[in-house]
């Protein structure tokens, strides 16, 4: 492990993740985990046991953060429905999601909130700093109910109990409690609800609301009561993402159907969108093969008669497609606050770390300008993940979780998304990643 010192880095250009102009010429310091100061270059004078580092024509901005994935640690293709996700031993795939999240880290994103119950003992192992990792904030299992999108139909439920890495199982209002409870006693800095159906099996539909009110209020109080926990509600069809935000969600993940009353509605309670932009965008143009390629079995023939004839067709995924398009551009002109997430969920359908890189440069090929990007992968997201008073901005006080770049990381999508732009990487003030390598 690298020694954590304090060190300055001068002749250095400052992106501070509140969306503000570029500081040319300045400097910042860090003492032990901590930014301690940001001035311009001209007041700068040298101050003894601090290091300097020059970086003249570098950029430091805050590290990225990734509020949506799944360090899963399972390996499927979309065509096997997740069943070799949960075949395989758990103590395995708690072993990959070391890998998984080291290369998120690889790529600047130092902070990660994930879904699954690895994340629990990735954040202990992380804060041991034995080796290096991000920060992992932890939801554990996400709270599905019974046929639910974190549900897995093809095993029995006792099987589902013991092998299920992203979801735990819980209906009514005392099991939801009960379920949230026990995720707070492992670890849980957040709380997952999947609200709506996912479309992964044939009871598991993007169009239908998996929880009634009454459970997401027990959900959301039950969370809210340890003060500081984020509740974050998968939902995708309009009914679902308003139940979520009246029950008190404080992010919607995908959110597929805002409209400009749902948009104004989410304004008002500061309630933030967190699109996974590649993931549901891009579902069927990358991963769904349409038109005369044969139909992935998403929903596996004959279990509901009424959807036997629904074919995927190109029309069906465009429309889509199209439809989660206007969605996040409705949101984004309305105001909402808007927040990176990848959704990367296992290899070698998505790749960790370079999932999440395509999801900054999603976010401006739907429609953000490249410093909305760089606030919404910083500043926003940290709030997101609950953090937004340790982390997302370049301030004295915030930890020093640090991306430093050889580019102007608002000047295109490209400084962001491409490693070769990547110089360093800092977690709590330690230098972590060089040139795409760890030093540790
Ligand atoms: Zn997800």
């Amino acid at each position: 492990m690298t020694e954590r010192h304090s060190f300055v880095l001068c002749d250095i250009a400052v992106v501070d993740g509140t969306g503000g102009p570029v500081r040319e010429h300045a400097f910042l310091e860090v003492l032990g985990a901590r930014i301690a100061r940001i001035g311009d270059m001209a007041d700068y004078a040298p101050r003894d046991g601090v290091e300097e580092v020059r970086l003249p024509g570098h950029y430091v901005m805050p590290g990225l953060v990734d509020a949506h994935v799944h360090l899963s640690g399972g390996r499927a293709e979309v065509d096997d429905q997740e069943i070799g996700v949960v075949a395989e031993p758990m103590g395995l795939k708690a072993m990959r999601s070391v890998y998984e999240a080291q290369q998120l880290l690889k790529r600047g994103f130092t902070t990660v909130r994930d879904i699954s119950w690895n994340g629990f003992y990735l954040k202990r192992l992380f804060v041991e700093q034995q080796i290096p990792g991000p920060k992992v904030v932890a939801c554990g299992p996400g709270l599905t109910r019974t046929g639910g999108h974190g549900d897995l139909f093809q095993f029995t439920p006792d099987y589902v109990a013991e092998h299920g890495v992203w979801g735990i199982v819980a209906d009514g209002p005392e099991e939801v409690r009960k379920a949230v409870r026990r995720n707070l006693r492992e670890g849980a800095d957040a709380i997952k609800i999947w609200v709506s159906g996912g479309d992964n099996w044939p009871h598991d539909r993007i169009e239908d609301v998996h929880y009634s009110m009454e459970e997401l209020r027990a959900c959301v109080e039950e969370a809210h009561r340890q003060k500081g926990t984020i509740v974050a509600a998968h939902a995708e069809n309009r009914e679902a993402i308003e139940m979520a935000i009246d029950a008190g969600c404080d992010t919607i993940e995908h959110g597929e159907e805002i409209d400009e009353a749902l948009a104004k509605k989410m304004v008002e309670r500061g309630t933030i969108l967190v699109p996974t932009l590649e993931l549901i965008i891009n579902w069927y143009r990358d991963f769904i093969p349409l038109g005369d390629e044969p139909r992935a079995p998403v929903r596996p023939e004959a279990f509901l008669y009424r959807d036997l004839y629904q074919e995927r067709t190109e029309e069906f995924g465009e429309a889509y497609s199209a439809a989660s398009e206007a969605s996040f551009r409705t949101a984004l002109a309305a105001g909402v606050k808007i927040a990176l997430g990848s959704d990367t969920v296992y290899e070698p359908l998505t790749k960790y770390g370079e999932y999440s890189a395509r999801e900054f440069r999603a976010l401006v090929q739907y429609g953000m300008t490249v410093p909305q990007a760089v606030h919404a992968a910083t500043a926003v997201s940290s709030e997101a993940v609950g953090m937004s008073h340790a982390l997302g901005t370049l301030e004295a006080g915030k930890l020093a979780d640090l991306l430093v770049l050889r580019a102007d990381p608002t000047s295109s999508a490209d400084v962001v998304y491409d490693a070769a732009h990547h110089a360093r990487v800092y977690c709590d003030g330690k230098l972590t990643v060089r040139d795409g390598e760890f030093v540790w």
